[in-house]
Order: structure tokens, then sequence, then C-alpha cells
């Protein structure tokens, strides 16, 4: 893994969970593939996608590119850099896709450049591992579990990022999606880890 490449390239993943993101990746790419909502510059890519390549498997990665609602100007994460001067927009595909050539995953990762919602709906392909980190609203977070979900093999894992029970550290919405799933009678909770919420689907509904 090239860390250096990882370092310079713009995200907000810590270091220990990208870690932790490309050990489960490794772990179940030979089962199937494995999929994030929210690739903005690739900084999770390169761990779950190095996962993956290292046992020939494949990662999508969903983004529309346009930046989140709090990654748009005048909100708490823009950066005015990824302001494409084509469209005037944020793009963040250019700085993606740099970030899977320079670190050897053109032939792993597989963008897909959509909404969500949209690149689910004729999803038929059994999941080993979904990561989700798109939009951090309430609404964004539950869609996004709610079209993905269904698709994660028995024993595969559902993760998602940026859990933080008090509302003084950060935002509740993927907290309470995160709840749900662990409330619901489809996963079994796995300790957290940093602000990584991992869940993984029972393989029969006694367990
Ligand atoms: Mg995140």
């Amino acid at each position: 893994m090239d860390q250096k490449l990882i370092d310079r390239t713009k995200g907000f993943l810590d270091h220990e969970e990208g870690m932790r993101l490309y050990e489960m990746a490794r772990e179940v790419a030979t089962q199937g593939p494995c999929l994030e909502v929210g690739s903005y510059c690739g900084k999770s890519a390169l761990y779950l996608g190095t996962g993956c390549k290292e046992r020939a498997g494949t990662l999508f990665s969903v983004d529309h590119h346009r930046g989140s609602e709090e990654q748009q100007a005048g909100e708490e994460y823009f950066d005015p850099e990824l302001i494409s001067p084509r469209s005037l927009r944020v793009d963040t595909f250019p700085y993606f896709r740099e970030a899977l050539s320079l670190g050897g995953l053109e032939e792993t990762v597989i963008p897909l450049v959509a909404r969500s919602d949209v690149a689910a709906r004729s999803w038929q392909t059994p999941l080993g591992l979904v990561f989700i980190d798109g939009g951090h609203s309430y609404e964004a977070a539950l869609t996004d579990y709610q079209v993905w979900s269904p698709h994660i093999l028995p024993g595969g894992y559902l993760l998602i990022h940026d859990i933080f029970e008090s509302p003084a550290d950060g935002g509740q919405a993927p907290y309470r999606v995160y709840q749900q799933a662990a409330e619901s009678e489809d996963y079994l909770p796995h300790p957290r880890f940093k602000t990584l919420g991992i869940l993984q689907r029972k393989t029969s509904p006694s367990d």
C-alpha cells in the first residue's frame, strides 16, 4: 500500500480506520465484490481497493462526484480546489481517477458515477462488504442503507462511517442509521472501531 499517496489524497478517513477497511475487504473479497458509497477523492478506495486487489477481487465505488450537501460552497467541508474550471461545480472525479491510477487500482476499482439510489436501481450482484460513507443527512444515509443492505451476502459486512454517540462530536444521522441496522433482525453488531460501525449479516435467523 502506498501510504504517501494515501496521505496526500484528500479525505476524512483516519489511518487506523482505513487499515481496518483494508483488512476487512481482504477478508471478504473472495466471497463477493465490495462496494463503497462515497468515493470523494479516493482515500477509502485506496484502502478497500488494495485489500480487494490482494485477493483478485473487485471494489465498486459509488459517487456522483458533485460533493455532498456539506461540501458545497459556503458549507463546512467546502474545498475550493475541487471546483471544476469547466463546470464551475464541485467535481471530485478527476482526483478520484488519479488516485486509482497512481494506486495501481484501475483493474480493481470500478467507479460508478451516479447517485447511490440510481446505481442501486438495477443492482443484482451479491456483495461481500458495503461501506456507507456518502451524504450525512439522515435521508441520504438511510437511503444508502435501505438500497444496499439487501445485497449483502450472509456473513458479509455492513460498515458505516462517522458514528458519533454524542452530538458534540459530530452529526447524528449515520449513528441513527447504524442503530437501526443493529436493532434489525438482519445483523450481528460487532464492537465499533473508532467511528466505524461494523455489522455482520446473519447467516441464519437464529444467529
Ligand atoms: Mg466519512
